[in-house]
């Protein structure tokens, strides 16, 4: 079903007006975590003076270590929900068990699928059982051709508005958190009918990789990019290291713009 042999045109996910797949690029930024309304509403402020649209935030955070903030869970949706209505965005945010999917319809725009989960085939069902656009993430050692297949778990319920986002493989290199696959962007361009986002945040796991990773993404064809934004780093809850404050943020946006990149 997100075979390109099966449907040529485009696929559009319509995210409160905003078309991802229409050709144009779309961003997403927001915390890594959602981790109060104060935190949540500053990168909100952000993201909407740039006349942006789409804000990221998890509430279930799939940490590495148990013993690490594990998210706010349906107080971090309440939060997203909040900001998104009094700033009019569209927030996307992981959802790590089916059980949580009904739920968090009421509060969510888009129901991010995380790398850790790309083959959770239950949870990929359930997400697909619901009218409400998916961001399922390649999962942290899966091949492009397993991707697709997750893919195809979710279309295969019914729910067609999917979007890929590209975040790195696991590789032997260490230079970076992951290794961005670049062109994993256009094989899916060209395999699928499904807009691609690259996180260049969690791909990288560099700060002062953000921005070279994000044009190179355009260029290559991406329908978009995101990354991590939190108003003080150093004292984030997770992912401290590589998301961007409000000045980096700024720079980061100004950079972008006058690359001629974000037509
Ligand atoms: C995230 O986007 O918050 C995240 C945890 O990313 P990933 O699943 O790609 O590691
Ligand atoms: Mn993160």
């Amino acid at each position: 079903l997100v075979s390109r042999k099966k449907k040529p045109e485009n696929t559009i996910v319509d995210l409160k007006g905003e078309k991802v797949g229409d050709g144009k690029p779309h961003l997403v930024f927001g915390p890594c975590a959602v981790e109060s309304y104060e935190q949540v509403a500053t990168v909100a402020e952000a993201v909407k003076a740039k006349g942006l649209k789409l804000l990221r935030g998890g509430a279930y955070k799939p940490r590495t270590s148990p013993y690490d903030f594990q998210g706010l869970g349906l107080e971090g949706l309440k939060i997203l929900k909040r900001v998104a209505d009094e700033y009019d965005l569209a927030v996307i945010s992981e959802i790590v068990s089916p059980n949580d999917i009904e739920t968090a319809v009421n509060y969510i725009d888009v129901i991010q699928i995380g790398a850790r989960n790309m083959q959770n085939f239950e949870l990929l069902k359930a997400a697909g059982a619901v009218n409400k656009p998916v961001l399922l993430k390649r999962g942290i050692a899966a091949t492009i051709e397993e991707f697709i297949n997750a893919a195809e778990y979710i279309m295969s319920q019914g729910n067609g508005q999917i979007i890929l986002c590209e975040r790195g493989i696991r590789t032997y290199e260490r230079a970076t958190r992951n290794t961005l696959d670049i062109s994993a962007v256009p094989i899916l361009k060209q395999e699928t009918h499904l807009p691609v986002l690259v996180d260049v945040t969690h791909s990288t796991g560099r700060r002062d990789l953000l921005l070279p990773a994000a044009k190179a993404a355009l260029a290559i064809g991406a329908d978009g990019v995101m990354a991590e934004v939190h108003p003080d780093p150093a004292v984030a809850l997770s992912d401290s290291a590589q998301q961007m404050d409000l000045n980096q943020f700024d720079q980061f946006m100004a950079e972008l713009q006058s690359s001629a990149l974000l037509k």
